[in-house]
């Protein structure tokens, strides 16, 4: 015999049947509102109430909107018992029991779903609630509350009428009661009577009836499975599905309703309303911190219609320091709900946000939940709850999510401002934190305005290796194309610069010096702020709050290395760079881009002997101009070692196609002629000659040395003669030479030769002995599936995770803004994988080469060195398939030290 599903349970002071663990199930709510009023250490006054579950909204769904066979009779005898508890009937004319129907996923969801309240109240019930509370006006004006919000959620929302702007049914009642308050010379709603409330119901119910068509229902029944069916269908609405688009919650999780009994704190001056956190929740501070408001509903809290009250003198403001606390007004109830507040937390051993209402002197709980916080928050409530006894060590690590170090790592735009400011556009969140400047067109303009003392943001179409100066001087960067691994994008995040690119909306003309987003044109000196932690564009100037440097931070990190097994090192190209990194506790470089000397400061003279060397025609001039580049390339190298003394850096060898270093104006090919004795034409031609449109699949990487054996001589001669000099002024430097973009063994064999004849020379020069890896990076689809053979020559492996997307997707990573969106909002994709490994597709490449290589050389060191070795999911995906270590830039050093340290705490708890 099969048993009829449970779809039904019950909360309240006796008999709960859910609790805390059963999220998935009773939502987030329903789940907490069983453990409040259920757990033994608890049991709150909650008003009594039941969650139909998520299952029964997943069935909805798929049945065309019918429920379950046995859901009414579940949800009858769950009714009876609320009535028991509350000593009210649903619906009965003398003593009328009301309640409220509210959503609760599994995650929270804020203000995405629907809620009804007062549900239960209609003429039958309506004299019989007035008797019983002798207050005709709380009554009248419940009910109008109630048509307000049923008929916009119920009848209009959910039935999926989409009116014309300005025309929904609750903006045409609202407007109603304006133009009554308006002809009475009222001002506030509290002034409207019982009288003005009654007649206003009246007259709300004929316009739902000529505006829907269909009158509003007074049977408590109907009103009842009407709230029920709503907050089922809000799963599907608009705000729902955009909301879980951007927090990649799956669509088949499913609401549950809450459908709970109600109480009123808007029932005269010894009823009241009001939202708190267990601690405070922007500076983590251990005070209980909240606001309240007397004589309200709920809902007018969250409106912001008023000013609510602060509730004790932790929480006073400038703005409400006048109004009294809930301490001074209610203290009674005020250490009442300290004490929950107290309980909750040594529970839940978390901090909680919590909903309560007072009715005409008596407290309930409406909510409990792990309340958020900011990034300083986080980190101090961890802290302190560790040294409270409250939580252990692991818990604290677990605590704090890596992306919220972020935070604390740079300046960020005033969250109270942004929550005012409209968005002119969005991009992807390139670079992290705020940046605040006048808008500049060209990399020029951003260094001379800069020269001038003046804050700048760089706008782009895109940026080439030429802007890189504008980009160092510009506070902030923002382009109309290109991904999270576009050159931008690298760059900005290597230095920490706020950057956002992408921004599709966005028309640049760099000709006028204007952009244009949604028909409005910005000049050049225009302000602007961007919030490149989320991607978001204002207009005007924001203000920006530094992040507090907060000592704990040092503390929490011990803490962290006490867990982390998988290393963590940097990519960096400059001893400047790899500095800051090291302070950020980097082991050593994953990616030495030997490219990056040709770009920003001081990069004029060495580029320009590099596109002499571009230009070459001959094996003889161009070795010529490498052997005039050799100094440079020895310096920079050999200030990095330095910079890394005692820790391995990884120095990649020459990789982009020469093409991007061709110079595009006509002065600097004018200069180079002049230098070469050549023509500006033939410097043109041989541009051309040069040119790709492909996405980075040409002449790049490994095929230059084959071609060019001679750039791969010069450059391993520089490595080795910087090492050399750097053993015989004492010091340890750990070089590690890395070939890029491979595609086969015999890649690496060629251009081994070429390495083990220049390290014999070079030791002999020197007189030292010079150790040294020689590996490769795994960017082709090909070299993962000869990885058994490629682990033959290569000692270490360093998978560049931006050209193996692009190539295992096929999707160029300089313009995926242009389609990329449209994945991700057709679910085609769930997340950018630019950003995050795709481990489902990409991720088996990763796989099988680690396993293949492995297989061939068993101490076969593995590295991640593309973009998403920055990324928590991805940290903790290169912890599993067993890589050695994950390489990100300098500032994502310490986010990814923390993701490896909560992957190891969440692999043994598993285990
Ligand atoms: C990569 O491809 O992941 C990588 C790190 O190299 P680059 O971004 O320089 O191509
Ligand atoms: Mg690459």
């Amino acid at each position: 015999m099969t048993q009829t599903p449970k779809y039904v349970y019950y909360f309240g002071p006796e008999g709960t049947e859910g609790n805390a663990s059963m999220v998935n199930l009773l939502g987030g709510k329903g789940a907490n509102l069983a453990e409040m009023a259920g757990h033994p250490d608890l049991r709150l006054p909650v008003p009594a109430g039941f969650t139909i579950t998520t299952e029964v909204c997943t069935y909805f769904m798929q049945h065309g909107g019918q429920y379950p066979p046995s859901l009414k009779e579940q949800v009858e005898e769950a009714l009876r018992k609320v009535e028991k508890a509350m000593g009210m009937k649903f619906g009965d004319p003398e003593n009328p029991l009301l309640v409220s129907c509210r959503s609760g996923a599994r995650r929270s969801m804020p203000g995405m779903m629907e809620t009804v309240l007062n549900v239960g109240l209609c003429s039958k019930t309506i004299p019989g609630l007035i008797k019983k509370t002798n207050n005709p006006r709380f009554v009248y004006d419940a009910y109008r509350r109630l048509i307000m919000m049923y008929s916009d959620v119920v009848m209009e929302k959910a039935e999926g009428i989409e009116p014309p702007e300005g025309m929904g049914i609750r903006v045409q009642l609202e407007r109603m009661m304006e133009e009554l308050k308006h002809k009475k010379g009222y001002e506030k709603d509290t002034d409207l009577t019982a009288e003005d409330l009654q007649q206003l119901c009246e007259a709300f119910k004929a316009k739902v009836k000529e505006v829907l068509g269909k009158p509003f229902p007074d049977d408590p029944f109907e009103q009842l499975w009407g709230g029920i069916a709503a907050v089922f269908k809000s799963w599907n609405g608009k705000r729902a599905v955009a909301y879980r688009r951007i927090e990649g919650i799956p669509d088949d999780w499913g609401t549950a309703c809450n459908v709970q009994s109600m109480v009123f704190g808007n029932m005269g001056d010894t009823s009241a309303t009001g939202v708190a956190f267990t601690r405070n929740p922007a500076t983590g501070e251990n005070q209980f911190y909240g606001e309240w408001l007397p004589n309200a509903q709920g809902e007018d809290v969250v409106a912001g219609i008023r000013t609510p009250n602060p509730l004790n003198k932790a929480t006073k403001t400038e703005q409400n320091k006048h109004l009294p606390s809930l301490e001074e007004a209610m203290p009674e109830i005020y250490q009442q709900l300290l004490d929950i507040r107290n309980r909750l937390e040594r529970h839940y051993k978390d901090m909680q946000d919590i909903e309560f209402t007072i009715q005409e002197g008596k407290l309930y709980m409406l909510q409990c939940r792990v309340g958020k916080r900011t990034g300083t928050a986080a980190l101090n409530i961890a802290m302190d709850m560790l040294k409270e006894g409250l939580i252990d060590e692991e818990t604290a690590v677990l605590r704090v999510a890596p992306k919220q170090l972020d935070e604390l790592l740079h300046p960020i735009v005033d969250p109270n401002a942004e929550k005012k400011a409209t968005t002119i556009a969005s991009g992807l969140p390139a670079g992290p934190g705020g940046a605040c400047g006048q808008i500049v067109f060209t990399s020029e303009d951003a260094v001379e305005w800069t020269k001038k003392g003046k804050k700048v943001i760089l706008v782009r179409e895109e940026t080439n290796p030429e802007d890189v100066e504008g980009m160092r001087a510009a506070v902030g960067i923002l382009t109309a194309r290109g991904g999270m691994t576009s050159h931008a994008a690298l760059v900005a995040r290597g230095w920490g610069k706020c950057c956002i690119v992408g921004a599709g909306k966005i028309k640049v003309d760099p000709v006028k010096k204007s952009m244009t987003v949604n028909g409005k044109t910005y000049k050049e000196g225009d302000w602007i702020t961007l919030n490149g932690t989320r991607g978001f564009v204002y207009e005007g100037q924001l203000p920006l709050i530094d992040a507090t440097e907060n000592p704990r931070l040092k503390e929490f990190m011990a803490l962290v290395e006490k867990y982390r097994k998988l290393g963590v090192r940097t990519n960096a190209d400059t001893p400047a760079d790899a500095k800051i990194a090291r302070e950020f506790g980097a082991e050593g470089i994953g990616l030495f881009r030997t490219e990056h000397m040709f770009y920003g400061e001081g990069s004029d003279e060495p580029l320009f002997i590099l596109r002499k060397m571009i230009l070459s025609r001959t094996a003889e001039e161009r070795r010529k101009a490498l052997d005039e580049l050799f100094p440079f390339m020895k310096r920079d190298i050999k200030g990095t070692l330095e910079a890394m003394n005692g820790l391995p850096v990884t120095i990649r060898l020459l990789d982009p196609p020469l093409h991007e270093f061709v110079p595009q104006d006509e002065e600097k090919q004018a200069e180079l002629a002049k230098a070469m004795g050549i023509s500006v034409e033939d410097v043109k031609r041989r541009g051309e000659e040069l040119h790709e449109t492909n996405p980075m699949m040409g002449h790049r990487g490994v095929r230059l040395g084959i071609t060019y054996p001679e750039i791969t001589e010069t450059q391993v001669r520089a490595i080795f003669e910087a090492t050399a000099e750097l053993i015989k002024e004492g010091k340890d430097p750990r070089p590690e030479i890395m070939v890029p973009v491979t595609c086969d063994v015999k890649e690496l064999d060629i251009t081994k030769q070429i390495v083990d004849r220049v390290h014999a020379e070079v030791e002999k020069k020197f007189g030292v002995k010079i150790e040294y890896l020689y590996g490769t990076m795994i960017e082709i689809p090909r070299a993962c599936l000869l990885a058994d053979k490629m682990a033959r020559t290569a000692q270490f492996f360093s998978f560049g995770t931006n050209d193996l997307t692009q190539m295992g997707f096929g999707f160029s990573r300089d313009d995926i803004g242009g389609f990329l969106p449209d994945y991700l909002e057709k679910r085609i994709l769930m997340a950018d994988p630019f950003q995050t490994i795709d481990q489902e597709g990409i991720g088996q490449l990763i796989e099988m080469a680690v396993r293949k290589g492995r297989a061939t050389r068993s101490d076969l060191k593995i590295g991640i060195c593309g973009e998403q070795g920055g990324d928590p999911d991805s940290v903790e995906f290169c912890f599993k398939v067993g890589m050695n270590y994950v390489s990100c830039s300098p500032y994502r050093v310490p986010i990814a030290r923390l993701a490896a340290a909560q992957a190891s705490i969440k692999a043994s708890r598993k285990n």
